[in-house]
């Protein structure tokens, strides 16, 4: 899943000083499973927001919404008539940057703002607590570590065994929060029988599919014979 951040709450209200007809949108996937942009993180900020800007004495309108995923066609086309019909002013997303960006392409006129920060690939650990798994690199390696990633989990993304800072399974980056994952890696290779591939210098890594080269697309023509 996406993980993403609630902003300080004093930057989104200032993203939206200047409307006076405000929708905060929420998103029903990743955001609501961390907690930062669902129904209920909607309702928490648009009060915040009807309450601060009353007690300056410039109520706004704020409404609410929330749909299924910001990041499909078919999930958004509510929001924008919603936004067309009620001459909504600007609106301010609770989805992760992909919603931000996929309804800034269709919202026409009308201003969004983000209310998250987005900020990494991760999986809930404990309730409350999301770690960053993987980096969306393009080229996934992990058939050589275990199963586990060097790239997202190496605070220094060594990709051929760790640094002189690994100790006792810690990293040395903050040894109180962080397990070393050549550590981990190893402790897996162990368990599955295969410490062996440790032996094998993983080639330089293939870079081009990451993130620096461009927007990155996927298409499956197989599916829906998109040329
Ligand atoms: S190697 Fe790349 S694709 Fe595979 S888990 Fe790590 S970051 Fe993700
Ligand atoms: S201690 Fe381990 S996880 Fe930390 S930077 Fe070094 S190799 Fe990477």
């Amino acid at each position: 899943m996406i993980v993403a951040d609630p902003k300080p709450f004093l930057q989104v209200k200032g993203y939206v000083e200047d409307f006076e007809k405000v929708l905060v949108v929420g998103c029903g996937t990743c955001t609501t499973v961390c907690l930062s942009g669902g129904e209920a993180e909607v309702q928490i900020l648009a009060s915040g927001l009807r309450i601060a800007f009353g007690k300056d004495g410039r109520p706004k309108t704020i409404l609410e919404d929330c749909v299924q995923r910001q990041c499909d066609v078919e999930f958004v086309l509510p929001i924008l008539s919603r936004v067309e019909s009620e001459g909504i002013d600007a609106v301010v997303s609770l989805a992760c940057g992909v919603g931000v960006n996929f309804l800034a392409d269709r919202l026409g006129k009308t201003p969004i703002f983000p209310g998250l920060d987005t900020t990494f690939y991760g999986a809930g650990m404990q309730p409350g607590l999301w770690a960053e798994m993987c980096a969306g690199c393009g080229s996934c390696i992990i058939a050589c570590t275990g199963g586990i990633c060097p790239v997202a989990r190496c605070s220094k993304h060594l990709l051929n065994g760790p640094c002189g800072g690994s100790e006792k399974g810690r990293c040395e980056v903050d040894p109180a929060n962080i397990e070393c994952v050549w550590q981990l890696i190893y402790d897996r290779l162990k368990r599955l029988g295969r410490l062996d591939d440790l032996r094998n210098l993983l080639p330089a890594k293939d870079w081009s599919t990451a993130a620096d080269g461009g927007v990155r697309r996927t298409i499956r023509e197989q599916l829906y014979d998109i040329k």
